[in-house]
């Protein structure tokens, strides 16, 4: 079989372990991987190349996608997939993996309808695909994030400050949470944990009269102007308080190893699947076991609220 394989949308680490075992994989058990540059943009412009054991030889460690990615609104057009089709079907490519977030998995879902044998891999930090704990990225932008609000924390002690720290995530709230909760943070404000800033406020106050020297307030993007909030906490709360937005920091760096296995384990099982003639599905982890759901149970589908949060009262 001739097997195309792309990453799409938001790049995260982990991406290139994934690429590299459908590749490795892919050869081991009798197939020919075609890498497709820049995600669909690479299927509409016919930009791909046969790799090898050798392509995908050192990526375990690099952060991004060495295929490249890209947004390709043009993609949404039927014609425009009709061609991408074309091209594939031209190199003789029946089947195809893509990696990753929610919009992905739309494209892959219309490409499943046009014939085409689709798997998709969920790719992104934010971690806020429905049918997996866990994304590839998420645990490396934990890592990256936990780092920031540790350097933090030391010089907001030093200047007993309170400092807001915005992270990505959408409209999840996991990077938030689980970054929060290693970085041991006084408040986590998210989508399914919003906050009232008036509450904040109270809180500091007390946290400033019991002797605190420091506050730490990690927030999901898009809940409020964090800017704004900083100015608000200085004049009303007693501590001066500064704003970092850690913006595309979150998504650099060298996987580390859960995203390594994990983009490892859901190549792997990718390439099985298809071995199957199964597709038209994504895969997932859940409760450390590799997992496949149909993309129509997956996509626009929102999780469940993490169990996590009811950490979160009693820890921080
Ligand atoms: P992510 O996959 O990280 O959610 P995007 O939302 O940008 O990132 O989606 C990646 C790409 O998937 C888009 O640039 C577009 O080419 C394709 N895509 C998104 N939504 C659809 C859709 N409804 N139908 C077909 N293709 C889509």
């Amino acid at each position: 079989m001739k097997i195309g394989v792309l990453t799409s949308g938001g790049d995260a680490p982990g991406m290139n372990a994934a690429v590299r075992a459908v590749v490795r994989a892919g050869i081991s058990y009798g197939h020919e991987v075609y890498g497709i540059k820049d995600g669909y943009q690479g299927m509409i412009e016919d930009d791909m190349v046969l790799l090898n054991h050798q392509s995908v030889s050192g990526m375990l460690s690099k952060g991004g996608t060495f295929l490249g990615t890209s947004r390709a609104p043009e993609f949404l057009k039927e014609e425009v997939r009709e061609k991408a089709v074309q091209n594939l079907k031209n190199r003789g490519i029946e089947a195809l993996i893509v990696i990753g977030g929610d919009g992905t998995y739309r494209g892959a879902m219309d490409l499943t309808r046009m014939g085409v044998k689709t798997i998709g891999l969920p790719g992104t930090i934010d971690n806020d695909i429905a049918g997996t704990d866990f994304t590839i990225g998420f645990h490396t932008a934990v890592e990256t994030i936990v780092d920031a609000i540790d350097k933090l924390r030391d010089t907001s002690t030093s200047h007993r400050r309170c400092s807001i720290v915005e992270v990505m995530g959408r409209h999840c709230g996991d990077l938030a949470l689980f970054s929060g909760i290693c970085g041991g943070a006084e408040f986590i404000v998210t989508p399914e944990h919003p906050m009232n800033k008036e509450q904040i406020i109270e809180r500091l106050k007390k946290h400033q009269k019991e002797g605190r020297r420091h506050a730490i307030i990690v927030v999901t993007e898009n809940q409020f102007d964090v800017h704004e909030f900083a100015k608000e906490i200085s004049e009303k709360s007693g501590f001066t308080s500064r704003a970092t937005v850690l913006s595309y920091i979150q998504r650099g760096g060298s996987p580390c190893p859960e995203d390594r296995i994990l983009g490892s384990r859901m190549g792997t099982y990718a390439v099985e699947l298809l071995n199957d003639d199964i597709y038209g599905v994504c895969v997932g982890v859940r409760d450390s076991r590799m997992v496949h759901l149909p993309f129509v149970n997956v996509v626009g589908q929102k999780r469940p609220k993490n169990e996590l949060y009811g950490l979160v009262k009693k820890v921080s």
